[in-house]
């Protein structure tokens, strides 16, 4: 999964304590580095490192302000300097649903049956090889090693939520891929939901790419709209802009300062704020 700190300006906001709804999910961007070069990458280059005292402390916050779920992501989680298996094991004590969304590059040997890990986060941008690895380098080989991860998981009956960023190169495509998955989640469902992200025009990729992947807002509610009329076995769920929504607030370091951002109990976009609880 795709992810980055994407506010640009760092106004006070409200303390979380004062939202009506809290948000239950926490994804915590761990740091900007990744083995991958997306063709539509919105991650940032400019924030910290997390350590992994600084992630645990996190984790107690977040235990504090009564988050269920916690995703680790970055960049590339599993390319992190600290030891994340060690942190979902904590996260796990601590009675999170844990969550990692991966490239799938650097997944360590037996990721499937990795227990303090509920659910993997992973992409897929076609069901045609040459599509998916269009948008994402890897030895020309992503979409193999996508589908070997997918395989893997399904026979350990992992968890599994998939996300695919809609752009000109794979839209098209969308539909095949939507049946092949309603057939690929049997004969034991594993896929716990599937993101149909849209393309932002934002980050070290994105802003690069923007003409050659955009499309407009129609026809990505249209290709959606088509996918979600399949009555696909498992939630659909569209998301315009990733970083909006109501269950989930976002966390990372930058200039050593705790940030954080999510949206108020209105649906209005909480821009990203020095966070005080650490
Ligand atoms: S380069 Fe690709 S895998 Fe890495 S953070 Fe960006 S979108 Fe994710």
């Amino acid at each position: 999964m795709p992810k980055t700190n994407p506010y640009q300006a760092v106004p006070q906001g409200p303390p979380a304590a004062a939202l009506k709804s809290p948000p239950t999910v926490a994804v915590i961007f761990l740091h900007p580095m990744c083995n991958m070069t997306c063709t539509f990458c919105i991650t940032e280059d400019h924030f910290d490192v997390m350590s992994e005292d600084q992630a645990r402390d996190l984790l107690k916050v977040l235990k504090k302000e009564n988050f269920k779920s916690v995703v680790f992501g970055g960049g590339e989680p599993f390319a992190w300097p600290g030891d994340l298996v060690r942190l979902t094991q904590d996260a796990k004590r601590m009675g999170f649903l844990v969550q990692v969304g991966t490239n799938a590059i650097a997944l360590p040997k037996g990721f499937e049956s990795i227990a303090s890990i509920d659910r993997y986060v992973l992409p897929l941008e076609s069901l045609d090889s040459a599509v998916h690895n269009r948008m994402r380098f890897h030895k020309d080989k992503h979409h193999q090693l996508i589908m070997e991860s997918l395989k893997r998981l399904r026979g350990a009956r992992k968890s599994v939520t998939l996300s695919t960023i809609i752009t000109k190169v794979n839209k098209d495509g969308l539909k095949d891929l939507a049946l092949f998955l309603k057939k690929f989640n049997q004969p034991h469902p594993f896929i716990h939901a599937w993101h149909l992200y849209e393309f932002l025009p934002q980050g070290r990729g994105g802003r690069v790419n923007a003409l050659a992947l955009a499309i407009p807002d129609k026809e990505y509610m249209a290709v959606c709209g088509a996918v979600k009329a399949m009555g696909m076995p498992f939630p659909v769920y569209l998301r315009k802009d990733m970083y909006r929504s109501k269950t989930v607030d976002f966390f990372w370091y930058q200039r050593g300062q705790l940030q954080r951002a999510g949206m108020n109990e209105q649906g209005k976009v909480r821009d990203h704020y020095d966070c005080s609880c650490l």
